[in-house]
This record gives C-alpha cells, sequence and structure tokens, in this order.
C-alpha cells in the first residue's frame, strides 16, 4: 500500500479516514509574528494550546486527515506543527510545499534561474523537490503535495514561473497539486491548461475554491479533464453561503460527479490578517468558518438534498486517498 507524509511521519493512505482537503493550521506570516505579533497579539502558548483543543474537536467528529495547504506565502512554521501534532494523536496533518502568491515572485528567486543572473535549473522546481523527497529544513518532516495560484490577474509573470516550477516538481515526483483559484474570473480553467502543457496527470490537481461557483457548465468543464474540484470554503458565505454550495454540489452527484469533488472549510485555528482581531472577526462575519462546519450542518444538508452515503464517503475519503495514492 502508497504511504503518505504526514507530520508525525508516513502513514499507510488507507488509514487516512475521512479528510478535510483543505484546512490551515495557522497562517501567520513569521515576518509580521516577530516583528509585530510577540507581546501584542501573538500568545504562542495560548493560540498552541486553543489548536490543540480546536483538532482534537474536529477528530471527535470522526475526521481522520487534515490537508494543510500553508506554504511559503501564508507562513508555513513546521515546528509549531509538530509540536501541535504531537497532541492530537487521532488526527494526520498533510504538509505541502509551493508558494503562495497572488501577483509576484519572491525576490529571493528573482535573480538566480534559467537564463538569469545566476544561470542554474529552476531553483523553486529544486527547493520544491526538496521538501518532497528529503524533508523540510531540518524538521524531518516531507511536504506530501504541492501548492500554488492562480487569482484574478491570472498568469502574471511570477505566478507563471512558480506554477510551471510546481508542475515540475510534480513530473519529477509524482506529488499531486493544489492551486488556489478565483471562481468570479474562473482561473480554473487557466490553470489547468498550463498544467496540461507541462505534462501535469491532472487527475491529481485539486481545483482550490471552485466550490466558490454555482456554474455547473463551468465546474463541468474543469472536472471533464480528470481534475478534482475543491468544494473546500464552506462557512465562507460572502464568497458562496452554504445553502448554494450544498444545492450545487447536489446537482454534480446527480450528473455523477461525486468522485471529482473533495470538501474542506479553508478554515484556520488563527490568521494574521486580522491581527489580534481574528477570534472578533470571525465570529461577526462568518461564525460558521470553523473545522467542524460540514459534520455539524453540511453533511446533513447534503443528504436532505439527495446526496447518499456512499457519494459523501467518495467525497470525504475515497478521493482524497486516490488523490495521494
Ligand atoms: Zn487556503
Amino acid at each position: 500500500m502508497p504511504t503518505v507524509s504526514t507530520i508525525r511521519g508516513p502513514v499507510d493512505v488507507e488509514a487516512l479516514g475521512q479528510t478535510l482537503m483543505h484546512e490551515h493550521v495557522f497562517v501567520v506570516a513569521t515576518e509580521h509574528l516577530e516583528n509585530y505579533g510577540r507581546g501584542a497579539w501573538w500568545d504562542e502558548e495560548f493560540r498552541v494550546a486553543d489548536a490543540i483543543r480546536k483538532l482534537n474537536a474536529v477528530a471527535a467528529k470522526g475526521v481522520r486527515t487534515i490537508v494543510d495547504p500553508t506554504v511559503w506565502g501564508l507562513g508555513r512554521y513546521i515546528p509549531r506543527i509538530q509540536r501541535i501534532a504531537a497532541e492530537v494523536p487521532d488526527l494526520h496533518i498533510i504538509p505541502a510545499t509551493g508558494i503562495y502568491s497572488y501577483d509576484e515572485l519572491p525576490h529571493q528567486y528573482e535573480h538566480r534561474g534559467p537564463g538569469l543572473v545566476l544561470d542554474m535549473p529552476e531553483p523553486m522546481a529544486e527547493d520544491f523537490v526538496r521538501d518532497l523527497t528529503v524533508g523540510i529544513a531540518d524538521t524531518g518532516v516531507k511536504a506530501a503535495f504541492l501548492k500554488c495560484v492562480v487569482e484574478q490577474n491570472g498568469l502574471t509573470a511570477g505566478v507563471e514561473r512558480i506554477c510551471r516550477a510546481v508542475a515540475q516538481a510534480h513530473v519529477r515526483t509524482g506529488a499531486p497539486i493544489t492551486v488556489h483559484t478565483n471562481s468570479f474570473t474562473q482561473s480554473g480553467v487557466i490553470a489547468l491548461d498550463l498544467f496540461a502543457k507541462e505534462g501535469v496527470d491532472l487527475t491529481k490537481v485539486v481545483i482550490g475554491h471552485a466550490g466558490d461557483s454555482n456554474d455547473l457548465d463551468y465546474l463541468m468543464r474543469l472536472a471533464d479533464t480528470g481534475a478534482i474540484l475543491g468544494m473546500d470554503r464552506f462557512g465562507l458565505d460572502l464568497y458562496n453561503p452554504t445553502a448554494q454550495r450544498v444545492a450545487t454540489i447536489a446537482a454534480l452527484c446527480e450528473r455523477g460527479y461525486a468522485d471529482r469533488m473533495v470538501l474542506s472549510h479553508d478554515a484556520a485555528c488563527f490568521m494574521d490578517y486580522f491581527g489580534g482581531a481574528w477570534d472578533d472577526a470571525v465570529g461577526a462575519t462568518a461564525p460558521n468558518w470553523r473545522y467542524d462546519h460540514i459534520h455539524d450542518d453540511v453533511l446533513p444538508a447534503l443528504r436532505e438534498s439527495g446526496v447518499t452515503a456512499e457519494q459523501i464517503d467518495r467525497m470525504l475519503v475515497f478521493n482524497p486517498r486516490r488523490y495521494f495514492s
């Protein structure tokens, strides 16, 4: 049986169980935290304990795995996640590599690469492959999948280079990809087109945030390439309310697409986008944006809409297992 890398080490894919395919533990930029957070809005011990409590609570609902696409640009810091994972014994956390940028390339890659000042093979691809095959820094933890972004500005020079490096790392290692997309500009089409040209196996691609769209033609066009639709922002009603997200999934199940969808919230225990006001901001604007909304509210609503237990199993268990196999 194939194994998948998690924060605590390799796990048999058969043991992944119910899997939420896009959840963050923390979104906290290291430079923000180290310069403005400590002594102000960041209390390390409080936040670690809070994460342990929230993750144990979702494990108690039956979730066995969360897939965490927190990469450079979102504040990936594996030692903190290792500390938390050690206290959440019933939940696997799957780490990622890649770069989260809507526009620009990090300056650290600007002058290195094919045809650049330091003429060399694409250093991003080298770094991603190292994360996937050797491990992330000195943590001993290997990333299990790749993450990039195609947002409303489409393939800017920076985004295109990052996405091509992600595709190359996929071709070299077989690691699957999750791409953040903008469903309102339908940027999933652009992402899949670029991946196809780079020789990516599109059945190993999750189109992140596809579930923000209720346009069945767009969603079926993506899924018909073999790619997986990330119905992954449950609780973010400002992009698409839960009732509509549920109706769209039910309609796609009816058309035979249950094996092309995965479920998640894109939630986090803490995000620094709101500084210290995170808990209040979420409570006021998106009270259902939490790891257990799917089990508490969405699964009953899906069943009521005619989605079968077998189809729910596909989206929560079988499709994630196939993606990592
Ligand atoms: Zn996310």
